[in-house]
C-alpha cells in the first residue's frame, strides 16, 4: 500500500486527507495545530510529531499550506523537508502559490531526484469534503500518471495544465475570475434587495438567467439564500478573504510579468484589500457582500 504523508490540515487539507484515508491509503499527517491532527488520528491516520517524522516512510507527500512563504520555508534550505524525503518519492504540492515559487521548489526537488507536481485545486471546502475537487497540474506527464490514483481519491477532474508552475498559472487565472464573479454577484444582490426584491427570488432568477455563474449556483453571498453557504453561517468556514486577496495579488504579479491588461482583477484586489482593512480577512471570501450593504 502506498504510504502517504499529508502536511497542512486546514479548511481544505483536513477533508482531502480524510478522503485518502477513506480510499484505503495509509497516511501520516502533520499540522502546526495539534487539534487538526486529532480527528484524523481517531479515524486511522498516524499523527506525526513533525513534518520530517510524517515523511519518514512516505512514497508520496501531499502538502496544503496557505501561501508561497509557507511552502518555501517547509521544503527549501539546509533544514528543508526535501532533505528528509527519500529520492524517487513524489511530492504533490496542492497549495495556491506564486508560479515562480512553485518553479523554485520544482528545481530543488529535481536536484535531489524527487518528483514534484504543482497541483492546486478548485472546488472549495464542499468539493474537498465530497472528493470532487478539480486539480490543475503543472509538471511532467509521467509524474502525473503516477499521481493519478491519489489525486482521483480527492478530486473528479484532473487537468495537466503544462510544465512546472503551469498549474499555478491556471489557478491564479481561475481565482481572478472567481473573485470578479463573486463581487459582481454581491453588487447585484445588494442592488436588487435595496430596490425591494426578495433576495432568494432574485438569486434564483439570476441563477437561471444570463447572469448565472458558479457563485449563484453554489455559493450565494447573501445570508440566508443558501442554507449551506458560508454566508448563512456568519461567513465562517470556506475560503478566507485574505487568501483570495493573496491570489489576486499573484494574478497582478503575473499580469505585470506579461504586460497583460487586467483591470477587473486589479479592482477586485482593491476591493478585497478594503474588506481586509475592515477586519474581515478571516471571513469567507463571499463576505465581500459586506462592502455593498450598510
Ligand atoms: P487554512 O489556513 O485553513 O489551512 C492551512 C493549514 O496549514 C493550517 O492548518 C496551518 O496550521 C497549516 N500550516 C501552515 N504552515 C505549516 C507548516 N509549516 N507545517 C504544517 N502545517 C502548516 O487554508 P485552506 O483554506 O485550507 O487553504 C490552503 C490552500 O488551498 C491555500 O493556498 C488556499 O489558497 C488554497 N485553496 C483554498 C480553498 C478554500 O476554499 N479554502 C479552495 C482552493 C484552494
Amino acid at each position: 500500500m502506498t504510504q502517504i504523508a499529508f502536511i497542512g490540515l486546514g479548511h481544505m487539507g483536513l477533508p482531502m486527507a480524510r478522503n485518502l484515508l477513506k480510499a484505503g491509503f495509509a497516511i501520516s499527517v502533520f499540522d502546526l495545530v495539534q487539534e487538526s491532527m486529532a480527528s484524523l488520528a481517531a479515524e486511522g491516520a498516524k499523527a506525526a510529531a513533525s513534518a520530517a517524522d510524517a515523511v519518514r516512510d512516505a512514497a508520496v507527500v501531499v502538502s496544503m499550506l496557505p501561501a508561497s512563504r509557507h511552502v518555501e520555508s517547509l521544503y527549501l534550505g539546509d533544514q528543508g523537508l526535501l532533505t528528509q524525503i527519500t529520492p524517487g518519492s513524489l511530492v504533490l504540492e496542492c497549495s495556491t502559490i506564486a508560479p515562480d515559487s512553485a518553479r523554485k521548489v520544482h528545481a530543488a526537488a529535481a536536484a535531489r531526484g524527487i518528483g514534484l507536481l504543482d497541483a492546486p485545486v478548485s472546488g472549495g471546502t464542499a468539493g474537498a469534503a465530497a472528493g470532487t475537487l478539480t486539480f490543475m497540474v503543472g509538471g511532467k506527464a509521467e509524474a502525473l500518471e503516477k499521481a493519478r490514483p491519489i489525486l482521483a481519491a480527492m478530486g473528479k477532474n484532473i487537468f495537466h495544465a503544462g510544465p512546472d508552475g503551469a498549474g499555478q498559472v491556471a489557478k491564479v487565472c481561475n481565482n481572478q475570475l472567481l473573485a470578479v464573479q463573486m463581487i459582481g454577484t454581491a453588487e447585484a444582490m445588494a442592488l436588487g434587495v435595496a430596490s425591494g426584491l426578495d433576495p432568494a427570488v432574485l438569486a434564483e432568477i439570476m441563477r437561471q438567467s444570463s447572469g448565472g455563474n458558479w457563485t449563484l449556483e453554489k455559493y450565494n453571498p447573501w445570508p440566508g439564500v443558501m442554507e449551506n453557504a458560508p454566508a448563512s453561517k456568519g461567513y465562517s468556514g470556506g475560503f478566507m478573504a485574505e487568501l483570495m486577496a493573496k491570489d489576486l495579488g499573484l494574478a497582478q504579479e503575473a499580469a505585470q510579468a506579461t504586460a497583460s491588461s487586467t483591470p477587473m482583477g486589479a479592482l477586485a484586489l482593491q476591493l478585497y484589500r478594503l474588506l481586509l482593512k475592515q477586519g474581515n480577512g478571516k471571513l469567507d471570501f463571499s463576505a465581500v457582500q459586506k462592502l455593498f450593504v450598510e
